[in-house]
């Protein structure tokens, strides 16, 4: 039997996916997209119910294309809730008519030996391809440390996967990690009314909207999006942000005012009994001092360009502290304070374990150059900083996959060239 053949062959059919297909559609590459579920499954079943996007639907978006083109009650203030997003891809994917095949894993890529090309074994058989581009997400396994033993009658589960507090058993629940998946799902949990501690660590939080704008449009217009660096000794603050009842600023100390209970990072787990960082307050001021320097940098840009937008003094003055914050809590027994459930919105990691070749380094990190690897002909494209802080965001995926199409391009270019000088009678 002959095996299938294809130019490009794209690994994973999300938006990364949908956005490598465009452009290499775009250049004139024959390509397929393969995704082992359906297109753009991890915001369907990997996300809590009432998820909305973190950014509004006129910026958290491929170009040419509208969240209202999908469903005309969405406006470009909005934040689709993420089945909308889901479709939106689904739709995006049918506009382009993206060759993709759902429902086929990639299970291992390796090189061919002798001769070009990669050969890729699938769940529904071989495929050889010249170049591989591995779009399957930022966010492939979740990261969820063993700091307490499974057998402590509390349950344990990872915010990927969190649905609603309906799921949860009766009682207090501790979430750890104040990112915006973190921040969001202990607000919900407060909301309906549980007792919710949050495990608070190093965080940045952006004003939702500052003066008129979104902080999207902010970091826009700042560069900050193609900030091709993160700050130094900010490789590991996570972004407190939510598009929640419309959006809104995340204020940890406004949370506590509500009830919520704030303690410092996770620390360590011994009988029963869970201990913080005596950090809490440090990290509340540093998440206060960001924010801040998102409102001066939106005050100078204001300033220097004379834009007509109201000044917004009111953004600057911080919520009291409540009790939690005056007498941070260094330790609590579980049993004692009824926490019947943990949730650790502690990020995830990258699983290749399928691509097998030369492209990672000794730590199995992806070694590239704007997704371009290390090993010839294969390729990276949603990771974050890939390019820049926008890369594994919607909006920025988009980019870098043109840039990544380019890529492609030119080396099946110098390739035609040599095919070329072969049939003239020897290579030049
Ligand atoms: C809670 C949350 C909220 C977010 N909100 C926003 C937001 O509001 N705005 C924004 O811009 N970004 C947001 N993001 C970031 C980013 O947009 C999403 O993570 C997005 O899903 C990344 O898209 P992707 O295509 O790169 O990866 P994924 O969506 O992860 O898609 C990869 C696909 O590859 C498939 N796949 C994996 N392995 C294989 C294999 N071996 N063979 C075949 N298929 C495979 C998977 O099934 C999956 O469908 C959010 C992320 C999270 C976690």
């Amino acid at each position: 039997m002959s095996i299938e053949q294809i130019d490009t062959l794209v690994v994973g059919g999300g938006q990364a996916g949908l956005a490598m297909s465009e452009h290499l559609s775009a250049n004139g590459v024959p390509h397929l997209v393969l995704e082992r579920y359906r297109i753009a499954e991890r915001w369907r079943s990997e996300r809590w119910d009432s998820l909305v996007a973190n950014g509004p639907a006129w910026h958290d978006r491929f170009p040419g294309f509208e969240f209202s083109d999908v469903d005309p009650s969405v406006g470009p203030n909005d934040f689709p809730h993420k089945e909308t997003v889901a479709d939106y891809f689904v739709a995006y994917a049918k506009r382009i008519a993206a060759p993709i095949r759902c429902g086929v894993e990639v299970l291992s890529v390796e090189r061919n030996v002798g001769r070009p090309g990669f050969r890729l074994e699938t769940s529904a058989g071989v495929i050889e391809a010249n170049s591989v581009v591995a779009a399957t997400g930022p966010f492939q396994r979740s990261i969820m440390p063993r700091m307490v033993p499974s057998d402590t009658g509390v349950v344990q589960m990872h915010s990927a996967g969190y649905r609603n507090p309906r799921q949860l058993p009766e009682g207090a629940v501790l979430v750890v990690g104040s990112g915006s998946s973190g921040t969001q799902i202990a607000e919900e949990l407060l909301e309906s009314g549980r007792r919710v501690y949050l495990s608070v660590g190093p965080h940045d939080r952006p004003p939702r909207a500052y003066r008129g704008h979104d902080y999207c449009w902010w970091l826009g217009v700042l560069g900050k999006w193609d900030a091709i660096t993160r700050e130094a000794g900010k490789e590991h603050v996570t972004i407190a942000v939510s598009g929640a009842h419309g959006g809104h600023t995340i204020d940890f100390r406004l949370l506590a005012a509500r009830g919520m209970i704030l303690v410092g990072r996770t620390h360590a787990y011994e009988n029963g009994v869970i201990s913080f960082a005596p950090d809490l307050v440090e990290n509340l001021a540093n998440g206060d001092a960001n924010l801040l320097s998102v409102l001066d940098e939106a005050d100078a840009y204001v300033a220097r360009n004379g834009l007509n937008l109201p000044a917004e003094p009111g953004a600057r003055t911080p919520a009291p502290d409540a009790d939690c914050v005056k007498h941070p809590i260094l330790s609590l027994d579980l049993a004692k304070s009824k926490i019947a459930t943990i949730i650790w919105a502690t990020g995830f990691a990258a699983d290749f374990c399928w691509l097998k070749v030369d492209a990672f380094d000794e730590h199995g990190r992806p070694k590239h150059q704007r997704g371009v690897s290390a090993e010839p002909g294969i390729y990276f494209l949603g990771l974050p900083w890939l390019s820049r802080r926008g890369s594994s965001f919607i909006w920025g995926v988009w980019h870098d996959a043109k840039y990544l199409a380019d890529q492609i391009t030119i080396q099946r270019n110098y390739m035609a060239h040599h095919n070329a000088s072969q049939r003239d009678g020897g290579a030049r």
